[in-house]
């Protein structure tokens, strides 16, 4: 096979690039360094407003972020914007919450660069799932507790289709990215797969910024948690023999009954 020339030195780069979770220091060297130096940022809703921060005025910035007055840029409208930036001889950083690669559409915009022939390199970022851990102290697998974990996308689109059995239960974590919505049906899916209603499950808003929560309660009482307390996006739902050790609010029962997860005779 014969391997494609070389980009010119002088041609556009697109890099695709992962934010982290949202406090910059959780940003990879290389992703800063790329802030810095780029033409222009092209960023979504989830990058935190500290990493936003860092952009030097003269870096050209354009936002698809979800507003009130308009929707989402179409996914085709953003992979046609960054061929064309970087056809123009740009350095364009698209900067993305967590990691591009895991539920950050980053596969898609790598797929319009290849198809166009632009140059791209994938930056790596802390996604959601580790930085949320960390934060509530609450390993993601442990010799006694986990040697699996999953991470799913929970939101309403093709839920009922999609197959989790096995994915949560003994020696399991469950990571739900984009699960709020449907909290109530993603525990009566789990439980009608056969997963324990008293297995823990923490629930962590905000992760990594200051004001973060992570709130704990039993499976069984996930959507009424998630409804009580108000959850706001972004949050991750972590189900699992684990999420029992995160430093955590206890939320089981009435509004305010916090105690504690070991107080009740969790069947896990
Ligand atoms: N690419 C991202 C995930 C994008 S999907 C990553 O790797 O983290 C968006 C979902 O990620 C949100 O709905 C939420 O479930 C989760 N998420 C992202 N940032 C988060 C944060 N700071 N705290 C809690 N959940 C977060």
């Amino acid at each position: 096979m014969t391997k494609a020339p070389a980009p010119l030195p002088s041609a556009g780069k697109l890099w695709l690039v992962g934010a982290g979770p949202g406090d910059p220091d959780l940003l990879t060297l290389r992703a800063a360094r790329l802030i810095e130096s780029a033409d222009l940022i092209v960023h979504d809703g989830l990058v935190g407003e500290g990493v936003l921060a860092l952009i030097p005025a003269r870096v050209e910035r354009i936002s698809v972020a979800k507003q009130r007055s308009r929707h989402t840029m179409k996914q085709e409208s953003i992979n046609d914007l960054l061929v064309r930036e970087t056809r123009a001889g740009k350095q364009v950083v698209r900067l993305k919450g967590g990691d591009p690669f895991i539920f950050g559409r980053g596969g898609e915009e790598l797929d319009a660069a290849r198809e166009a022939g632009i140059a791209c390199e994938v930056v790596p970022g802390i996604t959601a799932a580790a930085g949320c851990a960390a934060q509530a102290g609450l390993p993601l697998t442990h010799r006694e507790d986990a040697s699996a974990v999953s991470f799913v996308a929970g939101q309403c689109k093709d839920l009922t289709d999609q197959d989790w059995s096995g994915l949560a239960g003994h020696g399991r974590t469950l990571v739900i990215y984009m699960g709020l919505a449907t909290a109530p049906a993603i525990a009566d899916k789990l439980i009608a797969d056969g997963v324990s209603p008293g297995l823990p499950v923490a629930v962590v808003e905000r992760g990594t910024s200051a004001d973060a929560r992570v709130l704990r309660t039993l499976l069984a009482d996930l959507g009424d948690l998630v409804a009580r307390e108000k959850v706001q996006s972004p949050a991750l739902i972590i189900v699992g023999k684990v999420a029992a050790r995160a430093d955590a609010l206890d939320c089981l029962g009435a509004p305010g009954a916090f105690s504690s997860i070991r107080d009740f005779s969790c069947d896990f």
